[in-house]
Formats: structure tokens, sequence, C-alpha cells
């Protein structure tokens, strides 16, 4: 059985149920909480909107959970939408206008967003005003309007994909990791919790450890182990019996890693190999490859970015069941 566990955003999600609302619920990224909690705290005794901040790191980390944090915790209003989702100059506009002071704007994807978007959002960034033209041909003109002070909380799965314009105007960049098991046990203990559902330590250490580093996924795993345990509390038999269902290995990897693990292995004898050659392969989009499934099999240590292309690390090969060519061995 193939569930999709990706750790991709969809709109059946029940996730929000299970979002922290503080960042004191918020479990991990210890260095960036503290971070944000200081940069928060400044802007309220202050009185005024605080700086633009630019959330990357893969997908299910807490971008938008730390967003909506964010405005709860400044006590000012939220506001979300995302990059794909304004198309034109107008809607972005229309958005900035009716913010109130010191709302936090939330643009998730916002390396998507339409270079003529984009545009109008640097002065809006920088200097709160918007510059807009009226008519067209000879009598058009621009009209600048002064916006509230708001905050824009940026998200996206990697700041390289973001222009350098768009990325300098950012006064908090801020990186989420991916989190360690110990962290993703509290994650899973804390939903169980929410959910009603008996869990054992050791049912949670299971589920965390094959979690692949991201509470989206920590999330989706428990509720499909509720799903198989039919109201028995889970310990980590039953975690086990239930994930292995699932077609998620011990490391947390999904069919779809071992699809990708496998072509390099069996194709390519262990690489390199060029990433649109695996898009093609595998048929799947290279970004959902490079955003996805790569940085938490570079993180695992299985895979190598060359500017050859992408290699299989010697710790890939025996958790295939493989061995490496000689000359490949890493
Ligand atoms: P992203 O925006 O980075 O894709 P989300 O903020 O939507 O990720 O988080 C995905 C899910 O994971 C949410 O259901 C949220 O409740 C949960 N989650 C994320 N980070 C944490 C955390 N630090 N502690 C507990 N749950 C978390």
């Amino acid at each position: 059985m193939t569930a999709d566990l990706s750790p991709q955003r969809r709109p059946d999600d029940i996730d929000a149920a299970l979002r922290p609302k503080g960042l004191d619920e918020f479990i991990g990224q210890a260095a960036l909480r503290d971070n944000l909690g200081i940069f928060i705290a400044a802007a309220r005794s202050r009185g005024e909107a605080m700086d633009h901040v630019l959330l990357h790191g893969p997908p299910g980390l807490g971008k938008t959970t730390l967003a909506q944090i964010v405005a709860r915790e400044l006590g000012v209003g939220f506001r979300a939408t995302s990059g794909p989702v304004i198309a034109k100059a107008g809607d972005l506009a229309a958005i900035l206008t009716n913010l109130e002071p010191h709302d936090v704007l939330f643009i998730d994807e916002i390396h998507r967003l339409a270079p003529a978007v984009e545009e109008i959002l640097y002065p809006a960034m920088e200097d709160r005003v918007l510059d807009i033209m009226i008519g067209e041909g000879p009598s058009a003109r621009s009209v600048r309007i002064d916006l509230p002070a708001f905050t824009l909380v940026g998200a996206t799965t990697r700041a390289g994909l973001l222009t350098t314009p768009l990325r300098d105007r950012f006064g908090i960049p801020l990186r989420l990791n991916f989190y360690t098991v110990d962290e993703l046990e509290q994650v899973v203990t804390r939903a169980a919790r929410l959910l009603d559902l008996p869990l054992t330590p050791d049912g949670a250490r299971e589920i965390a450890a094959r979690a692949r580093g991201t509470p989206r996924i920590a999330g989706r795993l428990l509720r499909r182990v509720r799903d198989f345990a039919g109201g028995k509390p889970v310990d980590a038999k039953l975690a086990d019996a239930s994930l292995s269902r699932l077609e998620v290995d011990r490391l947390g990897l999904d069919a779809m890693d071992r699809r990708y693990l496998m072509m390099i292995a069996d194709i390519y004898r262990g690489g390199p190999v060029g990433i649109e050659t695996l898009a093609a392969g595998l048929s799947e989009a290279r970004d959902t490859l490079e955003d996805v499934i790569e940085p938490f099999l570079i993180q695992q240590g299985l895979i190598a970015r060359t500017a050859r292309g992408r290699m299989l690390n010697g710790p890939a090969w025996k958790h295939l069941g493989l061995v490496a060519p000689a000359e490949q061995t890493i």
C-alpha cells in the first residue's frame, strides 16, 4: 500500500487544529524561536510594525504556523495569500490597501510572484507606498498611495529562489531546519493528546523516527496509525506494523524517496546524474525533487549534489540493500 505522505500541503489538510498557537507551544527551532521572540517583544515595546520576515526551509516545517504565531504575539491582524494566487499587480494592490496598521501579511511561495507583482512590492516594503499606473497611452500617469505600516512574512522553500532585490528587503531572514527525533517525539505526543489518542512513549518515538524530520509528516503518520489502531493504544509494535504497511521505512523514506534512490543506483550506477534526467525518468517536476525529496536525503547523507549531478553516498547503497560499484563508493 502506498499512502501519499508527502510534506506538501493539500486542501484536505486538517493540520490547522494541530497548529501551535503561541511561540511557547512551538516545538524545536530553538535559536530561531528565541530570536523571533526578541524581535516581537522589541516591536511591541516600540509600538511599531515588526520588520519584514523571510522564512525559508522545506515544506511542512512550520513556516505558516510561525507566521500566524507572529501575528498573534504581536496582537495584530493576519492576512494570508500565496505567490501563484496573485495574478496581477492590481490584486496585490487591493490586498495592501486593505491592511490595517501593523497587520501581518503572509505570502506563501513568495518566490512564485509574477515579476510585475513583485515590483510593486518593493516600494511597499521599503517606503510603505504603492505606485500604480492609472490609464493607458499618453494620458497614463502614476499615482502614489500611502500604505499603513505592515509586516510582510514571506515563505519559500529555498531562499536562493528569490530575486536579490526581494531578498534584500527582508530585515529578518530565518531558516528552518529539519527537526530532531526528540523534537518530533514532542510534536507527536502533543498531537496525540489533542486528538485524544492513547499513545505510548515508544509508539511516539517510532513515529517520530520515521517522520522525515518534518512535523507535518509526523502529524500525517500519527493519523494513519490511528486508523490502523482502531481504538487500541498505539505502541511501537503497532506503529511499526502500520508504517511498514504504508511503505514508510526505518529511515522514514517513502516509496517516492526509494524510487529516486533506486533510479540513481540502478540506471546510473550511483551517478552522477543531472536533475533534469532524474525528473524525466521519475515523471516528477524538477522543483518537487529539489524542494521536497532531496533536502532530507542530503541531510541524511544519502545523496550528494555535485557540480556534475546527483550521486549516491555509501549509506544509500546500504539502505537499499545493494552493493556499490567498486569505483563508486564514497
Ligand atoms: P509549512 O508552512 O512550512 O509548510 P506548516 O506551518 O503548515 O508548514 O506546518 C505543518 C504542520 O506541522 C501544521 O499542522 C503544524 O501544526 C505542524 N507543526 C509545524 N511546526 C510545528 C512545531 N514546531 N511544533 C508542533 N507542530 C508543528
